[in-house]
This record gives structure tokens, C-alpha cells and sequence, in this order.
């Protein structure tokens, strides 16, 4: 090979001469190899090798590099360098099987074909060395100039072995703006319900970089089968007539185009946008409709259970909640009720609330997308608002409890309840935000602010 066409990081390349030197043969493989290709930035570098985990420890160390034995049974160890972490692992013939039921146990071979026809699919199973050029035995070259995922070997045994694969062509597709290659496919719908013998921790992960992927909505659209298998309340959406003139969509298409539509694209929104009316489906209405709850409160329950299910960690799942508890209130654009909304929401969650409307109501269909500038407006004067520093929130106020205490003699409750009154005057415009006019007002109406009490 005498012309190289990859710039190896310089991290990698030492390993790679230092394991040559002892007469071994190593190979830049997987993610960085295609992302390489494709002109994408790569972030990790995976080295595979012939060299056994120890002997690699000991020619690194030698080498005057860091190692910290990551995974020795599986044959993989990590050198730390200057400019990066490598992990640096024996040639294997069995896939990482994500599940409980496939043991931990590796089997290790010689050649660098072996590993690489355990690998997913035919983008990822390629390798590099300056000296052996592209190692390519599946066209995963091809697959990736035709934008192809395709499994390495036969689908419905690879998705057999593991069900995260079925995940991770889906993820790949989106993040790569792919297809999936017809038979590949066609064993992902026929074997959708194995992803539910994945951890949902595994599921959750490859699902949400899915969701940040270019392909997000092309292939939740064609693969909402198996997106129904970890969330099933979907399913109901499909097809759901939504009964109002200005709704040309079903309720899953229109989630959809709401999920396209969102921004800022943060996991938060992007969770919130899909599942924003996850409460209109039949079975979830069924139970609360008769109560008089709203669909804004059951599509909150619901979405909180499902992030639950999935381990989303707590603040996303409240802060999905909240936004999607918020999203079919009314707001008018009037300052002191938009203060009010800033103070009880928070200026995050309001602001957010706002984003999800916007795309909401776009999402409905051409006639309600002409009453987009009504949220534009509000959020105008909610941007006004903050910008300006106007008062909207106790901490805003130019008094403090330790005024109210000294200047009224208030204790405990009293004092919150007294602040909350004066923040209402403010919001109301009513007093001006200044230390004196407040007390004065205070002492005036201390009947009312004592009261009840
Ligand atoms: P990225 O890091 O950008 O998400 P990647 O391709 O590097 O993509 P990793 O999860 O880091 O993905 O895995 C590294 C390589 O290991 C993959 O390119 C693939 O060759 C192989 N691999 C990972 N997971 C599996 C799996 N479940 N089954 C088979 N091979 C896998
Ligand atoms: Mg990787």
C-alpha cells in the first residue's frame, strides 16, 4: 500500500507500529472506519489485533504507554495517550450478545475476516491498516455509497443472536440518513418483539440517538411496529382520526410531524413533541375521559410512565411531564398573565411549553398553521419580559423575608404568603418594584396578608 488514504490519529498510529514491531498485525476497525469514509467526524477509535490482551499490555507498556485492562476476558485492553483512549482488542468470532441469555464467553481467532464477520452490518465491518489498505470482505464500501444498512451474514439469525441489533440498524439508518436493505428489513418487523428481551437501559440509549438522528421521522414512520414494542401506547395513534376540521393528519402522523418540527432539538423536546398526545389513543381516553381529565393531563400520566419504563433519569422524565402537562393551556398575550405563567411553569419549562405549540400547531395542517404568530406573540412579550429583568418570581422582589419579618412581624407562613401577595401586586402592576412602596403596601393591607392564618 503505498498510498494511504486514511490520517490514522497519531495515538492510534503508535499502538499500531508498536504492536509491528513486535510482529503483529493490527487494524483500525468498526465505527471509525466508516465515519472515515463518510467524511464524519469519528470519536472513538477501536484497534483490533492478533496479539493476545496480555502480550498487547506488555508491548504498549513497554512502548512507554498507559494501559488499564478494560476488559481482559474479552480480549480488549484500553491505552490511554496524549491525544486519546484506544481500546485495543484481540480478533473474536462471537458477537457482544447483549442479552442475559448468551453467556459470557469469547472465543478468539486469527484473522482479522473472522472478527469482522461478527459485526452487524457490512458499514461496520470493515478495516484499515496503512500496510493492508481497506479489509472490506462484506462491500460494506458499497453499502455505504449506496447508503445502504445491511446485516453481515444472514438477518434473522443476527437479530436472533441479538436483539440490540434490530435497535441499532434503525439507529444507523437515522443517524446516516440510510435504508435498510429489503431482507434486513424484513426480519427487523418479523423479529421486533426480541427487543423487549433487551435491557431497557440499551433500548432507551440507541433509541434516543435515533431520535437526534437526520432520519428520525422517516424511520419511526416505517418502523413504528417496532418502536410500539417498548412504547405500545403508539400504536393507538396509528390511524387515530383526531376529529378536528383543521387536523389533516392521523394523531401518529401528526406526532410525527410535530416531532420533526420542534426546536430546539434537545432529547427533553424531542421526547415531549412525540408523545405530546400519546393520552388521545382510545385505551389511554377509555379510562379518564369520564372523569372530565384532559388530554393534555393523560398524555403527561402516560409519557411520564413510558420514560419511566424506559429509565430516563428523573429530570427528563418531569420536565417531559410538565412540558406535555402545559401544552394545550391557554395563554393570552398579556404581560401579567404571561408573568404569572414564567413564575408557576419556570422560565425554562414556559419557554419550552411555547416551542411545543409552535410546532404543534404547525404540525396540524395549513389553516391552524396561520395562527402560529398568536404564540409568537406571547413568547415575544415572555422574551421582553426576560430581557427587560421584569419582576415575576419571589426572588425578583426588592424584598426579602427577613424585610417582611422585621418591617410586619410576620413568622414562618405568613411571611411566604405575604411575599406571594406582593409579588402578585407587582405582576399586576399594580405597586412598582421598590423596597419602600412594597412595605408601605404591605403594612396598608396587613388584615388581608394576616388573615386566615
Ligand atoms: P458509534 O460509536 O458511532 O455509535 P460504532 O460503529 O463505533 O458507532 P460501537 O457501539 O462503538 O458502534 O461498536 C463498535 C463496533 O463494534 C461496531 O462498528 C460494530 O462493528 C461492532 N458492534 C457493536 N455492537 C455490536 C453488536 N451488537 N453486534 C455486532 N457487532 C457490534
Ligand atoms: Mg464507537
Amino acid at each position: 500500500m503505498d498510498t494511504p488514504y486514511f490520517d490514522i490519529p497519531a495515538g492510534a498510529n503508535a499502538i499500531m507500529e508498536a504492536l509491528k514491531a513486535d510482529g503483529f498485525e493490527s487494524f483500525i476497525v468498526g465505527g471509525a472506519v466508516r465515519d472515515t469514509l463518510l467524511g464524519n467526524a469519528i470519536h472513538d477509535v477501536d484497534i483490533a489485533t492478533d496479539c493476545q490482551a496480555k502480550v498487547t499490555t506488555r508491548i504498549l507498556i513497554k512502548a512507554g504507554m498507559k494501559t488499564v485492562p478494560t476488559g481482559i476476558k474479552h480480549g480488549t485492553i484500553t491505552a490511554v495517550l496524549e491525544d486519546g483512549s484506544y481500546e485495543v482488542t484481540t480478533y473474536r468470532i462471537d458477537g457482544e450478545y447483549q442479552d442475559s441469555r448468551h453467556p459470557e464467553q469469547v472465543t478468539f481467532t486469527d484473522t482479522i475476516e473472522a472478527d469482522l464477520a461478527r459485526r452487524d452490518f457490512t458499514i461496520n465491518a470493515m478495516a484499515y491498516s496503512h500496510d493492508a489498505g481497506l479489509v472490506d470482505p462484506f462491500s460494506g464500501i458499497l453499502d455505504l455509497r449506496a447508503k445502504v444498512i445491511r446485516c453481515v451474514g444472514d438477518p434473522k439469525e443476527r437479530f436472533s443472536e441479538d436483539a440490540l441489533r434490530i435497535m441499532r440498524a434503525l439507529r444507523f439508518a437515522s443517524e446516516l440518513g440510510f435504508m435498510i436493505e429489503p431482507e434486513t428489513a424484513a426480519a427487523i418487523h418479523e423479529l421486533r418483539e426480541r427487543v423487549n428481551e433487551v435491557s431497557r437501559e440499551r433500548v432507551r440509549d440507541e433509541f434516543v440517538k435515533l431520535l437526534h438522528g437526520k432520519g428520525a421521522g422517516r424511520i419511526m414512520r416505517e418502523y413504528v411496529d417496532v418502536i410500539s414494542t417498548f412504547i405500545p401506547q403508539l400504536a393507538d395513534l396509528v390511524g387515530l382520526n383526531l376529529n378536528n376540521p383543521l387536523h389533516i393528519h392521523d394523531a401518529w402522523e401528526h406526532s410525527l410531524v410535530t416531532f420533526e418540527t420542534i426546536q430546539p432539538r434537545r432529547t427533553e423536546m424531542l421526547l415531549a413533541a412525540l408523545l405530546h398526545d400519546i393520552g388521545k389513543g382510545p385505551k389511554a381516553l377509555g379510562e379518564e375521559w369520564a372523569k372530565g381529565v384532559d388530554h393534555a393531563e393523560i398524555s403527561r400520566r402516560i409519557s411520564e410512565e413510558i420514560l419511566r419504563d424506559l429509565r430516563f433519569p428523573n429530570y427528563t422524565i418531569k420536565f417531559v411531564g410538565r412540558v406535555i402537562g402545559g401544552h394545550d393551556d391557554v395563554f393570552t398575550p398579556n404581560r401579567a398573565m404571561i408573568k404569572r405563567s414564567l413564575r408557576d411553569f419556570g422560565q425554562v419549562v414556559f419557554l419550552s411549553i411555547l416551542d411545543l405549540k409552535h410546532a404543534d400547531i404547525l404540525a396540524h395542517g395549513p389553516e391552524a398553521a396561520e395562527q402560529v404568530w398568536r404564540i409568537d406573540e406571547i413568547r415575544g412579550i415572555a422574551e421582553d419580559i426576560i430581557i427587560k429583568r421584569e419582576c415575576y418570581t419571589l426572588g425578583d422582589l426588592k424584598v426579602s423575608g427577613s424585610d417582611v419579618r422585621e418591617a410586619a412581624d410576620l413568622e414562618g407562613k405568613q411571611i411566604a404568603k405575604a411575599l406571594g401577595f406582593l409579588l402578585d401586586k407587582v405582576i399586576e402592576g399594580e405597586v412598582a418594584n421598590d423596597r419602600d412602596e412594597l412595605l408601605e403596601v404591605l403594612l396598608g393591607s396587613m388584615p388581608l396578608a394576616d388573615s386566615d392564618e
